[in-house]
């Protein structure tokens, strides 16, 4: 074979169990937005998942549209699949979505049944897969009635293409909701992927509460901010930033002295602690139960072999809570 899993794989990542159900996640776990379209290095991206698994990161994460050009992601991660992944197969927890704009045209975007289960069909092909282990609804669609987008997650469940199902950044009212259908339809609402972050803490307001009552799963995307919680912007933008290379979803205008300064702020009681400040903000969002696991992207190894690190150190003292809470208001 082209790769053997690390035999220790399971000795240093805890898992925790993903709400009421049989899975439990890593505590973190990686995203394919960045870094793994055709406009990325094969070598590295295959680099990065082989390593993820390695430490112990049995969930990636993928959508429809990531790329760039839309899908390449799937195709890329399925190429990796068939090289690398074939015999761990059902050591991983396999992740996709639709709800953003894939395809020309009103059934390409959105929340119709039409769209998800179209999507879906399609993005198993270019994984190469027969199943994935949870499909989410990407995001709210006002216009589509709630029961038909979760009748179509239901449906999807129901042909066998993904095992659990879940929705991203949904409102907590409409997160109550759509568990509820899903509830009398059978199929129970699996996880809920918000996003999450010392610098966005809109999940604090409600949403989290929802998902501790009944009992649902949460995975906390861009939980680096897409890399400003972290030391790497404290001198500058550096070539090789998601801001320099990319500037789509994060620009320059983003790091302003403000946010420069709790930033800086915050790496110093990062310091204190022994962590880098990345793996004070993963450490800082797992410090809540209700938050399942901590979805992280890369751009190099280094930086999963130094995020992986977080789960070191994931308590805090009253006295640290206090002073971020400063910080961050
Ligand atoms: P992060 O907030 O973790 O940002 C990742 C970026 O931060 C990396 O690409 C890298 O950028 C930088 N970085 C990561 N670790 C370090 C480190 N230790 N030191 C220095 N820099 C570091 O997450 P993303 O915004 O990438 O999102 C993660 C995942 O969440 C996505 O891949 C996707 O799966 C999911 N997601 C879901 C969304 C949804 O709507 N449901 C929306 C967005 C994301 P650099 O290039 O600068 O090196």
């Amino acid at each position: 074979p082209n790769y053997i899993a690390n035999e220790t794989r399971y000795d240093q990542m805890p898992f925790r169990r993903c709400g009421k159900s049989g899975i439990q996640l890593p505590l973190i776990s990686l995203g394919l937005w960045h870094n793994f379209g055709h406009n990325a290095d094969f070598k590295n991206a295959r680099t990065i998942l082989r390593q993820a698994f390695d430490f112990g990161i049995t969930h990636f994460d993928l959508a429809n549209n990531y790329g760039p050009p839309y899908g390449s992601a799937e195709e890329n991660f399925g190429r990796i699949m068939e090289k690398d992944f074939r015999p761990y197969r059902d050591e991983l927890i396999i992740s996709t979505k639709a709800g953003w704009d894939m395809w020309p045209g009103p059934y390409g975007n959105l929340g119709s049944r039409k769209y998800l289960i179209a999507s879906l069909d399609q993005s198993l092909k270019r994984m190469g897969l027969d199943y994935v282990d949870i499909f989410y609804h990407h995001r709210p669609d006002p216009e589509t009635p709630l029961e038909e987008t979760m009748g179509a997650l239901d449906h999807i469940v129901r042909q066998g293409k993904a095992l659990y199902v879940g929705i991203s950044q949904y409102s907590a009212e409409d997160t109550a909701k759509a568990h509820q259908i899903l509830k009398d339809l059978g199929t129970p609402l699996f996880i809920h992927q918000p996003r999450y972050s010392m610098f966005d803490r809109w999940v604090e307001n409600g949403l989290l509460d929802v998902l501790g009552e009944k009992g649902v799963g949460s995975i906390a995307f861009s939980p680096l901010e897409q890399g400003v919680l972290t030391d790497k912007y404290l001198k500058g933008i550096p070539e090789d930033s998601r801001i320099a290379k990319d500037g789509r979803y994060l620009k320059e205008s983003q790091i302003s002295d403000e946010v420069l300064s709790k930033v800086s702020a915050l790496n110093k009681i990062a310091l204190n602690r022994g962590q880098s400040l990345a793996q004070m903000a993963i450490a800082w969002l797992l410090k809540d139960e209700r938050i399942t696991t901590v979805l992280v992207g890369v751009s190099k190894p280094e930086q999963l072999a130094d995020n992986v690190n977080a789960v070191k150190n994931l308590n805090f003292t009253e006295t640290e809570l206090a002073e971020i809470q400063k910080i961050l208001v």
